[in-house]
């Protein structure tokens, strides 16, 4: 017969937690299993995401929206490497946002 001591799952949720805040997302509701969507907002761009806590701790990113933007920053990098005279734009808004 198993014993069932509340403290791993408090432990577990704890640590879930720093992990999440430490990718810049602060949980909206409490940690309840890594395989289940998160509501959590991101602390950068103020989004509401959904990630699984699974992909935060294995090192998938948090925020989908500033991921994209680092996306977009590292294309425009290589644009701006591979072509003379780099293209200039205007900046769009995920750019001030995040
Ligand atoms: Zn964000």
């Amino acid at each position: 017969m198993a014993t069932t001591s509340p403290w791993p799952d408090v432990l577990q949720a704890i640590y879930a937690d720093m992990v999440m805040r430490a990718a810049h997302l602060e949980p909206l509701e409490p940690y309840r299993h890594h395989n289940r969507p998160w509501a959590s907002r991101c602390m950068r761009c103020g989004r509401i995401v959904r990630p699984r806590y699974r992909q935060i701790r294995d090192g998938w990113g948090g925020c989908r929206h500033c991921a994209a933007v680092a996306r977009n920053a590292a294309a425009r990098a290589a644009r701006t490497n591979n072509s003379a005279p780099p293209a200039r734009t205007a900046p769009t808004e995920e750019d001030t946002t995040c």
